[in-house]
């Protein structure tokens, strides 16, 4: 058995610099995220609203950076905007219009790419994107921050990454010269994500270690 802060050191010692690390801590109560910043972890990802603003609340009192990165329904996104500073999953042109909000600091989203051949699955088509981003630029509280998707499950990731950091530099960077993130790599294909570009990492059980079962979860975080 490893310790939370040995398995967090692990990676933590093969990110390079500049390469941010988002610890994915859905499921698991406020308790570890508590624990993560006590090891210096400051950014964290989450991908349920009800969720994700209950623990904000509850950790108010500490310096922390809200990553949402599940999908978001459209009803869901002024409150979402209440406490997280990143979006990683731009999905759909119907987020567009929930997000837009002339009148308040920008939301750095990436625009999630869907990288199956399924419409139904999350993302934007690649062949959309240009239209997509043209639309996302346009948008009033929406700063682009660049590409984020999560390779199907029987691909291999390294062409994955290398397909969207592809589109970013064609597609993208043409017309949005600062959306030079990439948002890409979990626990089972981080290394291949580091040497493919990425510069945001999404990683959960590698060092959070297995999520409880989201049930139990629920019945311990709201009692
Ligand atoms: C859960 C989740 C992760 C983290 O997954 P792990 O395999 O636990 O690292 C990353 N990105 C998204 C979008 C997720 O939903």
């Amino acid at each position: 058995m490893t310790s939370l802060a040995e398995r967090l050191e692990a990676i933590r010692s093969e990110v390079p610099e500049g390469v941010a690390l988002v610890v994915v801590t859905k499921f698991h109560p406020a308790s570890l995220v508590r624990e993560l910043h006590a090891l210096g972890v400051r950014d964290f990802g989450e991908s349920r609203h009800q969720e994700a603003a209950r623990k904000a609340a509850e950790l108010a009192d500490l310096d922390l950076t809200w990553h949402f990165i599940g999908q978001l329904q459209s009803n869901k996104a002024r409150a979402m905007r209440e406490y997280a500073r990143v979006l990683h999953s731009l999905d759909r042109p119907s987020l567009l219009g929930a997000l837009a909000e002339p009148d308040r600091e920008p939301i750095d989203a990436f625009i999630q790419i869907n990288l199956t051949e399924d419409p139904a699955r999350g993302g934007i088509q690649p062949d959309a994107l240009a239209a997509f981003a043209e639309r996302a630029l346009d948008t009033p509280g929406i700063r682009v921050a660049g590409l984020m998707a999560v390779p199907p499950i029987s691909a291999d990731p390294a062409a994955q990454f290398a397909r969207v950091r592809e589109l970013r530099d064609r597609v993208l960077l043409p017309i949005a010269p600062t959306a030079t993130g990439l948002s890409m790599g979990m626990s089972g294909d981080w290394r291949e994500a580091i040497r493919e570009g990425a510069t945001h990492l999404r990683i959960g059980s590698a060092i959070t270690g297995n999520r409880p079962d989201p049930a139990y979860a629920r019945t311990r975080t709201e009692g």
